[in-house]
């Protein structure tokens, strides 16, 4: 069976502890601090495999929680940071966010994506002792590392989609022009799963062929099995709509042609801006009548029609000629865009929840929801830490702290980081 959504469940690891521990040796009184610090959890990473087409494997397992960083020990010793957990998905798996449908990464080349940032580990007490402090009795705890539900989903990426009835000659076709050897049978709905082929391998202008799944009458409101195979269609560049103009099966091709791009304009709207060429198939059986009328209706609707038969692979040459030189005025596949939270919703959000305590003249501040943005800031980098300031400015937590009385060059501890106030 051919499954190409799921839903998963993953989570970073959790940044390790701190430790609190102090020194200690014969004869040495009251050491001082040595507590090491906690490791960095696991992140949780995305990486595309070609060996693998489709999402079968999280049907049996959808918690993904990468490893705890560990605690720190005395002696200075720091926690072991996590292994990262690497998930393997199809070339074209979009991830968006069960909760917000946001699309948080299109897998679609080699590059590993790294969806969720393991926790920070905290500081252990060796960090703390100043000349005021010289025996503290606290150490960071890690950050939590984030969790999420996500959706996957699989869409294909090739440049041509090959879209019709079941029965027309989709799979006979791309078996012609390509490498591709799918099932070719006389009866409706042989191919479950999508087919992808190269046609001209070897050459400088090669492209890749869809052979999508029988579309069905109604498929657009899920009905049947097409609806499931419409999303291989969104990134084709080009469409290649096979019909079969003999009516050997009894239907009618004007009205078979009508109908599908009824189903597929419907699923989805921009699917009108993706070019189709028209493919009127099984000519070597049909009567010169049935293409002529077909034709004429086709050009009346603004389509380039090819006659072909990709049984005995008459007309063939011209059509791929005419997709080649069609794919080279079109835009390359299209890829999903990372959807950002935008500020506004962060800040949003931050309004709700924040708290802040006095501990030994520091401020500390707990908001959970700050925990991801903690994890994800990279504290050295000048435009991360202004981010950074920009949220806690307008989730109101600068207000707040010098509502409580804050002095410059205070120090406030927000989890595993602290730094000096400057207003
Ligand atoms: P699909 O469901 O669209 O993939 O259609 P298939 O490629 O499986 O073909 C369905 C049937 O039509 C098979 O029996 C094919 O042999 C036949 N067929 C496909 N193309 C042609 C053609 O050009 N001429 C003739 N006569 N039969 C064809
Ligand atoms: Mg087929």
């Amino acid at each position: 069976m051919f499954i190409d959504t799921a839903k998963i469940y993953i989570k970073a690891g959790n940044g390790g502890n701190g430790a609190v521990s102090f020194h200690r040796e014969k004869y040495v009184a009251a050491g001082g601090p040595d507590g090491g610090d906690g490791g960095r959890g696991g992140d949780i990473i995305f990486v595309a495999d070609r060996n693998l087409n489709t999402l079968m494997d999280f049907r049996y397992k959808r918690k993904f929680i990468a490893q705890n960083g560990e605690n720190g020990r005395g002696k200075r010793c720091n926690g072991k940071s996590a292994e990262n957990l690497v998930i393997k998905v199809p070339f074209g798996t979009v991830i968006t966010d069960s909760e917000t449908g946001r699309v948080l990464a299109d897998i679609s080349d080699n590059e590993p994506v790294v969806l969720l940032k393991g926790g920070r580990g905290g500081f252990g007490n060796s960090h703390f002792a100043t000349p005021t402090r010289q025996i503290p009795r606290f150490a960071k705890p890690g950050t939590p590392g984030e969790e999420k539900e996500v959706n996957l989903e699989l869409k294909l990426i090739a440049d041509v989609g090959l879209l019709g009835f079941p029965n027309v000659g989709k799979s006979t076709l791309i078996s012609s022009i390509s490498a591709a050897r799918p099932k070719i049978a006389n009866y409706h709905f042989t191919t479950l799963s999508p087919v992808l082929g190269v046609v001209g391998a070897n050459s400088q202008d090669s492209f890749v062929v869809a052979d999508i799944p029988g579309l069905i009458e109604g498929a657009a409101q899920g009905i049947g099995l097409g609806h499931d195979f419409l999303r291989h269609v969104e990134r084709c560049r080009l469409l290649v709509h096979v019909v079969d103009v003999s009516g050997c099966e009894g239907r009618d091709p004007i009205e078979d042609f009508k109908l599908i791009n009824k189903e597929l304009f419907e699923y989805d709207p921009e699917m009108k801006n993706v070019p189709q060429i028209v493919a009127a198939n099984k000519t070597d059986i049909a009567i010169d009548e049935q293409f002529e009328a077909f034709s004429e209706f086709i050009k009346e609707q603004g389509y380039p029609i090819f006659k072909i038969s990709a049984a005995t692979t008459s007309g063939l040459d011209e059509l791929i000629t005419a997709i080649r030189a069609k794919l080279k005025d079109l835009p390359p596949v299209k890829r999903y865009e990372t959807e950002a939270v935008p500020f506004e919703e962060i800040a949003e959000k931050s309004s709700r929840e924040f708290s802040i305590s006095v501990e030994d003249g520091i401020y500390v501040i707990e908001a959970k929801w700050l925990i991801p943005i903690i994890n994800s800031v990279n504290m050295d980098d000048y435009e991360s830490l202004q981010y950074f300031q920009r949220v806690l400015r307008t989730s109101g937590i600068i207000d707040k702290l010098l509502e409580m009385g804050i002095q410059e060059d205070d120090t406030v501890s927000i989890y595993d980081f602290e730094f000096d106030f400057v207003n």
